[in-house]
């Protein structure tokens, strides 16, 4: 059976080779006669899959000793409100970066428990630039700073760490695992798995010690990461399909040359995707050349009414789900860890060869 290249922002593409092997171990895992579907989340062979997922995770990141790695449950979403519970304190302002839509949509979400400082915003530049790094002031008094290292829908990331005198926050749900990190300068990284490292499902939170003894009587049980840290990820029942994808993913992931061989691949892929844009009269990406994603690239057609062509044309040839967000239109190229490198090629043959037939 053929499979597409599939440029889903998520949930995405998945790596045929892990795929393949949840395949072959779906009836019995590891010689168990059961799925890992069907194994109790309490039985050693499961523990030591949430254990592995844990180091692996470690090892690709680097995660200092004094950080915690939760999988929970709820999504990024869910946990733009769980980390105020969790993280205020006694504290009632947050500090935050507005780069974009997701961004946007956490500081309204923390909006219903503390006061809302904005330390920067590209808004009035239709979110296509990045805050200057130098212009960026914290509030002393502000529990944290939150930002989206990864804008997926406006298609801007970060091209620089910076630090700050507050724990930074930060929402790597599109990006983590796709390039180098310094852990050690932020507080809080947490990922929604379903764009870059396994199906939906499960949240990756990695929180530093120090931010676990806050003050959070109220926060319930499920979402209480000092409690949750104290349990492994198991208060109650987690993902563990899920959890155990993960756990292929990361396991390719180191097979294949860790996150700098990762990184490498995808410099290529978007350096050849804007390539591709840039040197076209018909595609247009308008983000500022250092805040562009090596992740997802959204463009337009410049001329009217080659939208619908364009998509079924594509996906013709097998390279589906170019749709942009409903909310910004236009089309958008997911190109995450699993998307290879040969994808990206049929892409942009592909676009150029539309733009010689109609462009
Ligand atoms: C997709 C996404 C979210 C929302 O994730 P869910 O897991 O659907 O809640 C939040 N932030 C970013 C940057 C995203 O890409």
């Amino acid at each position: 059976m053929e499979r597409n290249y599939n440029f889903c922002a998520g949930p995405s593409m998945l790596p045929t080779e892990v795929l393949t092997q949840v395949q072959s171990e779906l009836l019995s895992w590891n010689g168990m006669g059961a799925s890992v579907m069907e194994l109790s989340h309490r039985s050693k062979e499961f523990e030591s899959i949430i254990k592995n997922c844990e180091t692996n995770l470690r090892h690709l990141i680097n995660i200092p000793d004094n950080y915690h790695v939760l999988f929970l449950q709820g999504g990024a979403y869910t946990h733009f409100s769980v980390i105020p519970w969790n993280l205020l304190g006694t504290k009632t302002s947050i500090d935050v970066i507005n780069t974009g839509i997701w961004s946007k949509k956490a500081a309204s979400a923390m909006q219903k428990y503390a006061h809302i400082n904005v330390v920067a915003s590209t808004e009035s530049e239709n979110f296509r630039t990045l805050p200057d790094k130098t212009s960026l002031e914290f509030s002393k008094e502000s529990a944290f700073v939150h930002y989206c290292d990864n804008e997926t829908i406006n298609g801007v990331e970060f091209s620089y760490q910076f630090e700050a005198p507050i724990p930074i926050v930060a929402d790597m749900s599109s990006n983590i695992l796709s390039r180098k990190i310094d852990v050690s300068k932020l507080g809080l990284i947490y990922a929604g798995a379903q764009k870059n490292i396994g199906p939906a499902g499960v949240t990756v939170i990695i929180v530093k010690d120090e931010l676990l003894y806050l003050l959070s009587d109220r926060v319930p049980d499920i979402f209480d990461y000092k409690k949750q840290s104290q349990n492994l990820s198991m208060i109650n029942t987690p993902p563990t399909f899920s959890i155990y994808i993960m756990d292929l993913v990361l396991k390719y992931l180191i097979d294949l040359g860790g996150v700098e061989k990762q990184e490498e691949i995808n410099r290529k892929k978007s350096e050849m995707l804007y390539k591709c844009i840039d040197s076209s009269a018909l595609y247009e990406n308008p983000i500022e050349i250092n805040a562009r994603s090596r992740m997802n690239v959204p463009f337009i057609l410049k001329e009217q009414g080659l939208e619908e062509k364009f998509l079924s044309d594509a996906r013709n040839q097998g390279l589906i789900n170019l749709e942009g967000h409903r909310s910004v239109g236009g089309m958008r190229a997911s190109i995450y860890n699993a998307m290879p490198l040969s994808g990206v090629e049929a892409l942009c043959e592909f676009m150029n060869n539309f733009e010689k037939s109609y462009g």
